[in-house]
């Protein structure tokens, strides 16, 4: 059977992905290395939903080190760009960088990120960072064929923690800004 190691961003977005995986013939192996979550308490909740998905969907998950420090040398310089513009990149490119460094190392031949399954990334420079780092890297758009949705209802169902923010502690300032804006405005 073919092996592919997925990294997993967080646990609301492996439902579907895994199924889709599965479904294309593949044994998936999680891999949660997200070096960029901030705080560490929101590191953990993350977590710990992967591993309640690891186990209601039965697959085996590996866990990578928390290195915010080693995150932060990545971006450096990058920390003012918007959500979506070259920091993102960069978060990008380490996340599936040591993903790829793990496939090695598991003897595993492809790689995947659950990454393309968020409406708010750009599939396509994902998928050109994940080639460009391993060969062996699947270039899926996952939020296709109702991917997005299928793991929306899947967090329901299952009652995961959501998070509200995408990941490093600019996008949460970013994020507190936005709903802060809008109950002003629906306090009007
Ligand atoms: S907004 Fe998300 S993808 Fe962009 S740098 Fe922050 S955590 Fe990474």
């Amino acid at each position: 059977m073919k092996k592919v190691l997925l990294h997993i961003c967080c646990g609301v977005c492996a439902g579907s992905v895994v199924q889709r995986l599965r479904d294309d013939g593949f044994e998936v192996t999680g891999y949660f290395y997200n070096p960029n979550i901030y705080p560490q308490e929101e590191y953990k909740q993350r977590l710990e939903v992967v591993r309640q998905a690891s186990q209601l969907l039965g697959f085996t998950l590996v866990e990578g080190l928390y290195e915010p420090s080693a995150w932060q040398k990545c971006i450096q310089g990058l920390e003012a760009e918007p959500e979506g513009g070259k920091r993102c990149l960069a978060c990008f490119r380490v996340r599936l960088q040591k993903t790829a460094e793990k496939t090695k190392e598991l003897g595993i031949e492809h790689m995947a990120s659950t990454l393309s399954v968020s409406p708010h990334k750009n599939v396509q420079e994902i998928n050109k960072i994940g080639s460009e780092i391993c060969a062996g890297f699947l270039p899926y758009d996952f939020k296709k064929q109702d991917g997005f949705k299928k793991t929306m209802d899947f967090a329901k169902e299952h009652n995961f923690y959501r998070q509200h923010y995408c990941g490093c502690e600019k996008s949460r300032i970013e994020a507190e800004l936005r709903d802060a804006n809008k109950s002003r405005i629906g306090t009007k």
